[in-house]
């Protein structure tokens, strides 16, 4: 089991939570934003990172707000949050 500490919360069950993936893509702005290449490595294109690695979770059954986690891919140790 994986404690998640929710900045809102504090640390509570992994099951209480939904993964969002990668936090550290960021969206497509400028003349980007009418790029369909840019938006579909935005959108689909994701690194299988083995380690430190940032990510969004969502507190779905708590406070019900987004946020990002540093945790270690292959432990699970979790290295902090902050609202996002
Ligand atoms: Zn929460």
């Amino acid at each position: 089991m994986m404690l998640i500490p929710c900045p809102w919360c504090g640390e509570r069950n992994e099951h209480e939570f939904t993964h969002g993936g990668d936090a550290s893509k960021v969206m497509p702005s400028g003349e980007q934003q009418t790029d369909p290449e840019a938006w579909y490595q935005f959108v689909f294109e994701r690194d299988n990172l083995a380690g430190e690695y940032l990510e969004y979770w969502h507190h779905s059954y708590g406070c019900g707000k987004w946020f990002k986690v540093t945790r270690n891919t292959t432990s699970n140790e979790i290295y902090g949050s902050c609202k996002p």
